[in-house]
Protein backbone atom coordinates (compact mmCIF):
# COMPACT_ATOMS: atom_id res chain seq x y z
CA UNK A 1 0.00 0.00 0.00
CA UNK A 2 1.57 3.75 -1.03
CA UNK A 3 1.97 6.18 2.05
CA UNK A 4 -0.06 8.95 2.39
CA UNK A 5 2.21 10.50 3.78
CA UNK A 6 5.61 12.38 2.14
CA UNK A 7 8.76 13.65 2.88
CA UNK A 8 8.63 17.61 4.13
CA UNK A 9 4.87 16.96 4.84
CA UNK A 10 3.04 18.81 7.38
CA UNK A 11 1.35 16.46 9.69
CA UNK A 12 -0.41 16.10 12.75
CA UNK A 13 -0.29 13.15 15.43
CA UNK A 14 -3.93 11.39 15.38
CA UNK A 15 -3.15 8.91 18.81
CA UNK A 16 -0.51 7.56 20.92
CA UNK A 17 1.60 10.08 23.32
CA UNK A 18 2.40 12.54 21.15
CA UNK A 19 -1.01 13.02 19.93
CA UNK A 20 -2.14 16.19 18.63
CA UNK A 21 1.41 17.65 18.21
CA UNK A 22 2.46 18.70 14.55
CA UNK A 23 5.78 18.90 12.84
CA UNK A 24 7.48 18.34 9.43
CA UNK A 25 8.09 14.68 8.20
CA UNK A 26 11.76 13.89 7.71
CA UNK A 27 11.84 10.30 6.59
CA UNK A 28 9.35 7.76 5.04
CA UNK A 29 9.82 4.14 5.83
CA UNK A 30 7.22 2.79 3.58
CA UNK A 31 8.53 -0.63 4.18
CA UNK A 32 8.05 -0.24 7.78
CA UNK A 33 4.69 1.47 7.32
CA UNK A 34 6.45 4.44 9.32
CA UNK A 35 7.49 7.97 9.38
CA UNK A 36 9.71 10.28 11.31
CA UNK A 37 8.53 13.66 12.35
CA UNK A 38 10.63 16.65 13.91
CA UNK A 39 10.04 17.33 17.43
CA UNK A 40 7.79 13.91 17.35
CA UNK A 41 8.36 10.64 19.48
CA UNK A 42 11.76 12.38 20.90
CA UNK A 43 14.10 9.45 22.44
CA UNK A 44 16.41 10.88 24.96
CA UNK A 45 19.58 9.21 25.42
CA UNK A 46 22.13 9.48 27.96
CA UNK A 47 25.56 8.69 26.23
CA UNK A 48 28.93 8.54 28.39
CA UNK A 49 32.12 9.71 27.08
CA UNK A 50 34.17 6.68 26.05
CA UNK A 51 37.05 6.48 23.83
CA UNK A 52 36.34 6.76 20.24
CA UNK A 53 32.81 8.43 21.45
CA UNK A 54 33.66 12.02 21.57
CA UNK A 55 30.34 13.20 22.07
CA UNK A 56 29.25 12.58 25.45
CA UNK A 57 25.49 13.80 27.50
CA UNK A 58 21.84 14.11 26.54
CA UNK A 59 21.12 12.92 22.84
CA UNK A 60 17.81 14.02 21.41
CA UNK A 61 16.49 11.82 18.79
CA UNK A 62 13.45 11.52 16.60
CA UNK A 63 12.03 7.88 16.67
CA UNK A 64 9.85 6.71 14.14
CA UNK A 65 5.80 6.39 14.49
CA UNK A 66 3.36 4.03 12.67
CA UNK A 67 2.33 6.16 9.27
CA UNK A 68 -1.33 5.02 10.05
CA UNK A 69 -1.18 7.44 13.75
CA UNK A 70 -0.69 10.73 11.60
CA UNK A 71 -2.40 13.04 9.19
CA UNK A 72 -1.80 15.47 6.64
CA UNK A 73 -2.20 18.95 8.17
CA UNK A 74 -3.37 21.47 5.43
CA UNK A 75 -3.04 24.90 6.89
CA UNK A 76 -5.78 26.12 4.75
CA UNK A 77 -8.58 24.43 7.19
CA UNK A 78 -5.88 24.82 10.54
CA UNK A 79 -6.92 21.01 10.71
CA UNK A 80 -5.35 17.29 9.61
CA UNK A 81 -7.37 16.01 6.77
CA UNK A 82 -8.35 13.11 4.85
CA UNK A 83 -6.04 12.10 1.20
CA UNK A 84 -7.04 10.52 -1.44
CA UNK A 85 -5.46 9.24 -4.73
CA UNK A 86 -6.49 10.31 -8.50
CA UNK A 87 -4.77 10.16 -11.47
CA UNK A 88 -4.06 13.48 -13.78
CA UNK A 89 -4.82 12.96 -17.41
CA UNK A 90 -0.51 12.27 -18.22
CA UNK A 91 -1.48 9.18 -15.75
CA UNK A 92 0.45 10.80 -13.01
CA UNK A 93 -0.59 9.71 -9.11
CA UNK A 94 -1.12 12.45 -7.00
CA UNK A 95 -2.73 12.98 -4.12
CA UNK A 96 -5.49 15.27 -2.98
CA UNK A 97 -7.24 17.19 -0.09
CA UNK A 98 -10.64 15.51 0.50
CA UNK A 99 -12.08 18.59 2.23
CA UNK A 100 -11.33 21.32 -0.66
CA UNK A 101 -10.43 18.90 -3.54
CA UNK A 102 -6.77 20.98 -3.93
CA UNK A 103 -4.13 18.98 -5.16
CA UNK A 104 -1.17 18.39 -2.92
CA UNK A 105 2.46 18.14 -4.07
ZN1 LIG B 1 -7.57 21.18 1.89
Amino acid sequence: MALKIKNGDTVQVRSGKDRGKRGKVIRVLPREGQVVIEGVNVITRHRKARPGTPQAGIIKQESPIAASKVMVFHEQHEKAVRIGFRFLADGKKVRYCKICNQTLE
